[in-house]
């Protein structure tokens, strides 16, 4: 079945492109129309119903990207997800919602599902059987992360696909820390993927944006609420991830060389007491993780030992920048306690095991050595502060 799909790099470099008819230029052109013509057309364009030149260009690149019949792209991350939930979503519904999940989507869930008449219920753990327990006759959407924010955790793509099937459940997951290049939840059964394009897909911090695959028939359900939400991409935008999308195979692949060898190397550290990245040998979830991706991502995190300050340590580093977000082809590190996972209550985040001096780490494309460099002298200056005291 998947003879004939093209390699990632070329897919990232040449599906889903606008032919530049008028003067052959090896690049898409932009149209930054907001107004086309109604009579005489076979499409009638708008920004906002998701069909510019552009937009409709890009949505074919990101469908080849996750193997899926068609896609839509939106203004952030969130967008997609949320109008992706309404769409499936109606008074009286319940979702089953994995327990750890982007700070983000959690607030949406907590603050949101109840004013709609919408229950959600979080699993206990990450096995298949912590989420059928969730089911209820009127469930209909289960919603995964995997690898999960902050502390990548692996979710089996395939068994969940599964038990929902039997259940004749929506399976939608948030494929972001993955990107399409480590990950593929459409061939493993998995009906809607998600995912925030201001991160891997962008991969450069300058563009926020978010993106829905699935079959035809889930892309038109969707892109029926979107319409009416109205969270559509601008077309400079939509530009600007074509562009970067070329380059996505490429850094991927050298985020997660680069994250592997962080992983082992703070993984030896006295000074690091844990640390969670799917690619170690050592980690719970390797063999699901080897099964199901193709890379095992450049996300990772780790927990200072006690006695080292988390705040102290991010600020005695010179290269690494200590900054939210993440996937950028720059190093990155946060605390997620006072970042992604501030929303959240301390007794929540205590139950996800997400501790105060956890450090989420986004491993960028600089040479390995150098970002080694910059933890160790960190450490050797934290640590002589803390003497002085
Ligand atoms: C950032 C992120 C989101 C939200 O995306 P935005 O583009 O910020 O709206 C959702 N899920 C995950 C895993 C993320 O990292």
């Amino acid at each position: 079945m998947n003879k004939k799909r093209k390699g990632i790099n070329t897919i990232c470099t040449h599906v889903g492109e606008v032919e530049d008819k008028q003067f052959k230029g090896a690049v898409s052109p932009i149209f930054m129309s907001s107004s086309y013509a109604f009579e005489d057309v076979d499409v009638k364009r708008y920004p906002r119903y998701f069909n510019t030149p552009n937009q409709e260009a890009l949505c074919k690149k990101i469908a080849a990207l996750e193997h899926a019949e068609n896609a839509l792209i939106f203004g952030s991350g969130m967008a997609a997800i949320s109008h992706a939930l309404m769409a499936f979503l109606n008074v009286g519904d319940h979702i089953v919602l994995q327990q750890t999940l982007y700070g983000g989507t959690y607030n949406f869930a907590v603050t949101q599902f109840e004013k709609y008449g919408i229950s959600y219920s979080f699993t206990n753990g990450w096995d298949s059987e912590d989420f059928e327990k969730e089911i209820r006759p009127n469930t209909k959407v289960i919603y995964i992360e995997t690898p999960s924010n902050p502390l990548l955790t692996i979710t089996d793509i395939e068994a969940i696909a599964k038990l929902s099937k039997k259940y004749d459940i929506v399976s939608m997951i948030d494929n972001t820390f993955a990107s399409p290049v480590n990950q593929n939840p459409i061939d493993f059964g998995i009906d809607v993927v998600l995912h925030s394009a201001t991160k891997y897909m962008g991969g450069h911090s300058d563009i926020c944006a978010g993106a829905v695959a699935s079959s035809n028939e889930y892309v038109h359900k969707i892109w029926e609420a979107s319409i009416c939400f109205g969270g559509s991409l601008s077309d400079q935008t939509v530009w600007l991830l074509e562009r970067s999308l070329k380059t996505m195979g490429l850094r991927v692949k050298a985020q997660n060389r680069n994250a592997q060898k962080m992983a082992e190397f703070l993984y030896e550290n006295n000074d690091i007491n844990a640390v969670y990245y799917p690619g170690l040998k050592s980690d719970l979830n390797h063999e699901l993780a080897k099964r199901q991706m193709h890379g095992f991502g450049g996300m990772l995190s780790f927990e200072l030992k006690e006695s080292i300050n988390a705040s102290e340590f991010l600020k005695s580093l010179e290269l690494i920048k200590p900054s939210m977000s993440l996937a950028g082809v720059e190093s990155t590190m946060l605390l997620p306690v006072l970042t992604s996972h501030s929303l959240m209550s301390p007794k929540d985040r205590e139950k996800q095991g997400i501790k105060d001096g956890l450090i989420r780490f986004s491993v960028g494309i600089e040479e390995v050595e150098d970002i080694i460099a910059d933890i160790e002298q960190a450490l050797v200056k934290v640590k002589s502060k803390t003497m002085l005291v």
